[in-house]
């Protein structure tokens, strides 16, 4: 670290990915991708287009968002699109919050949020999860600042209803509330039709779940017209170019071919039963999740132990160290295949396991 470095950027967290290995030999269950690769259409779209990138591409997003409007059911007002939708919320977080406007967010969620918060100065208010890793509704109520939630929330997979959310909107007219749905594809209920009823609500959402394209980056956020115009002079500043010609046309080639990856969706809903059926009969505690994953507690063996014995099998699972996340693994949902292989090697290591 140098001595330039702002005092501020010097306790900045390093956000830990989970570990990126790739190759025949590897399973990755450990950053929530889609096991299953784009559709026909989308690859046929990204080779077209990348016949065009000595252009810069359109900072307005514009078919894009055409295509986003015809899949969400909103108008092209509500729309705004990123580059990734890590950079929505870092938006969203320069445009709603600051010194004097404190984030509001429950203790165990996406990790990514409080490292924006350290980078932008802003004020964390934490709230734990129930007992039960449930967000409680209720202790949202007033909360004196921008409250960003994932729904459902990660790690665990557990969703608020849409109208616990709409309870949570009216009870903060003066803040935004940003619900990250990067996993409502996989069973949640979506809170986009609130947009018309709430100017508080920014739902943000990405392509790199159930879009199977998180290495193109892209996610967008919709809103009421007034919230999308604030995000996108905060955008416009700050990174004009940023969804670049491949993203767009992947993007809007998605939107146009989505029962393909509803159907994958499916697949992986149907997959996520199964194993939480069999990891269950294994004595894992599996919560009932809605996302792409399951957060799993093995029971006479260590969640560290479980984690590593799986990586030595070319498994990657994640293991969050520490707190109520000790004794517990998030598991991306993948092919039907790679699932029966962590199971079995979940029996053995239950069966023979010695730490
Ligand atoms: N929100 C949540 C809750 C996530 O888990 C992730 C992915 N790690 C993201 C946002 C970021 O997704 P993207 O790839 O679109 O930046």
């Amino acid at each position: 670290m140098t001595s330039y470095l702002r005092e501020n950027h010097r306790s900045l967290p390093a956000y830990v990915p989970g570990t990126h290995e790739e190759g025949n030999d590897v399973i990755r269950l450990n950053t929530n991708e889609s096991p299953f690769p784009p559709s026909a259409s989308v690859l046929e779209a990204i080779a077209a287009e990348s016949t065009r990138l000595n252009f810069y591409n359109d900072p307005d997003c514009t078919d894009l968002i055409q295509a986003l409007s015809r899949k969400e059911g909103v108008e092209p007002e509500n729309l705004v699109a990123g580059n990734g939708s890590d950079q929505v919320l870092q938006l969203a977080f320069l445009a709603f919050a600051g010194p004097d406007c404190p984030i509001v967010l429950p203790d165990i969620t996406y990790s990514y949020y409080d490292l924006f918060a350290v980078l932008y100065e802003i004020p964390l208010r934490r709230i734990p999860l129930r007992e039960d890793f449930r967000i409680c509704p209720a202790d949202y109520s007033r909360a004196g600042g921008m409250i960003v939630f994932p729904n459902p929330n990660a790690p665990t997979g557990l969703a608020l209803t849409r109208a616990e959310i709409a309870g949570i909107l009216e009870a903060n007219p003066d803040h935004v509330v940003l619900v990250d749905e990067a996993y409502v594809d996989f069973g949640a209920e979506t809170v986009v039709p609130l947009i018309r009823t709430f100017p508080n609500l920014l739902v943000v959402r990405t392509f790199s779940k159930s879009g199977s394209l998180a290495g193109i980056r892209l996610g967008y956020g919709m809103g009421s017209p007034e919230l999308i115009a604030d995000l996108a002079r905060i955008r416009n500043a700050v990174d004009l170019y940023g969804v670049n010609r491949l993203a767009q046309a992947a993007g809007a080639a998605a939107c146009r071919d989505w029962s393909y990856y509803a159907q994958n969706c499916r697949r992986i809903m149907d997959s996520r039963a199964h194993v939480t059926e069999a990891l269950g009969r294994l004595g894992f505690t599996v919560l009932p999740s809605q996302g792409n994953f399951i957060f799993a507690r093995p029971a006479a063996v260590s969640a560290a132990f479980v984690k590593e014995k799986l990586s030595e099998r070319g498994i990657l699972v994640r293991h969050f160290r520490g707190g109520r996340t000790e004794d517990w693994l998030r598991i991306t949902i993948g092919t039907e295949a790679e699932m029966q292989q962590l199971v079995d090697a979940c029996r053995d290591l239950v069966t023979s396991g010695k730490e």
